[in-house]
């Protein structure tokens, strides 16, 4: 896929050169176009990251094939750029990247940390009803020393520790102090699908390991998954940013904005007002001038203001609860 979108600053330095005070990222899944709940995530970062004279990048998450629709990515790019956005460096596109996943999967492989696995999803269903923390199942580990005789592997485990080692904590710089037991509330994960596909949690622990991101802020629909990308980082050796999970917009009946949800395009052409919107919802409340103000204005008020101590430590928010229509 190619984005006729150009590098606007001076790329970063490559990873493994110095690494800076503070990188973060905007990480959008290209599986439609910017809707209002992608454009806190967007704004949340990179408010966070500017107010710490930080870089912001942008990474286009279209590993899961079968999810991305063909133009959308560019349509991303365009509303984000159009409503005053300013990434540093050359977009990363995650399709392009494979060998790299591979790379990492290559060194789990060698390390023990992964295993081949022969089950289907109905299989896994049939042999256990344990519930994950995400609403899957806790593989129950039937391949976990060996695929059966006469089966065929499919895809590839991630092996979670047992015991004591399993629990995970880290403190949340927005939600606050979190813990999670891998083997109870998650399970060995896949990392290579068996349709071929990387897995998000590999692809994006690699790409935050190269780019150097020292801080990920992100939707809170993706806090479970953090204690997973510890567990990746650990292995493979990277360091582990900082995080902060901000919380997701919802419809009224609490599900998170999404396609699926039928959450509208974001108009650019309205200015700074869906952007002081987005700003209100994460709890900086914007002046009416402003809301009108050119974005450069709108821009260096929110960059001044932004506290991420004020945004709500919840994880989802359905916006008519707190804000005028
Ligand atoms: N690509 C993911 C999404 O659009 C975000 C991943 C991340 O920020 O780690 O929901």
């Amino acid at each position: 896929m190619e984005t006729a979108h150009p590098t606007r600053c001076p790329a970063p330095p490559a990873a493994g050169q110095t690494r800076p005070a503070y990188r973060g990222r905007f990480a959008p899944s290209p599986t439609g176009p910017l809707h209002f709940g992608s454009l806190v995530a967007a704004l949340g970062s990179y408010l966070d990251a500017r107010a710490a004279g930080g870089e912001w990048q942008l990474r286009i998450e279209d590993i899961d094939q079968p999810r991305t629709v063909a133009g959308a990515s560019d349509a991303i790019l365009h509303t984000l750029d159009a409503c005053g956005f300013e990434w540093d460096g050359e977009v990363l596109v995650q399709s392009r990247r494979l060998d790299l996943y591979h790379a990492a999967l290559t060194r789990l492989q060698l390390a023990g940390d992964v295993y081949p696995c022969a089950c289907s999803r109905r299989e896994v269903a049939t042999a256990t009803s344990r519930r994950s923390i995400d609403g899957g199942l806790v593989y129950p580990g039937t391949c976990r020393n060996g695929v059966p005789a006469g089966r065929a592997a499919a895809a590839w485990r991630m092996r979670v520790p047992d015991g004591k080692a399993a629990r995970m904590a880290f403190v949340d710089r927005v939600q606050g102090p979190q813990t999670q037991d891998l083997a109870r509330d998650v399970g060995d994960f896949v990392l290579l699908r068996a349709d071929g596909q990387f897995a998000y949690q590999l692809a994006v622990v690699v790409d935050d390991a190269l780019q150097g991101i020292t801080d990920v802020v992100r939707g809170a629909d993706l806090l479970d998954s953090t204690p997973r990308q510890h567990w990746l980082q650990q292995r493979l050796g990277a360091p582990t940013p900082r995080y902060a999970h901000l919380p997701v917009v919802t419809n009224a009946q609490g599900e998170k904005l999404s396609k699926q949800t039928l959450a509208a395009a974001v108009d650019a052409s309205k200015g700074s007002a869906v952007l002081a919107r987005a700003l209100s919802f994460l709890g900086h409340p914007v002046p009416a001038a402003l809301q009108r103000a050119p974005h450069a204005e709108f821009w260096a008020w929110a960059i001044a203001q932004w506290s991420i101590a004020r945004v709500p430590a919840v994880r989802g928010i359905f916006p008519g609860q707190c804000l005028p229509p």
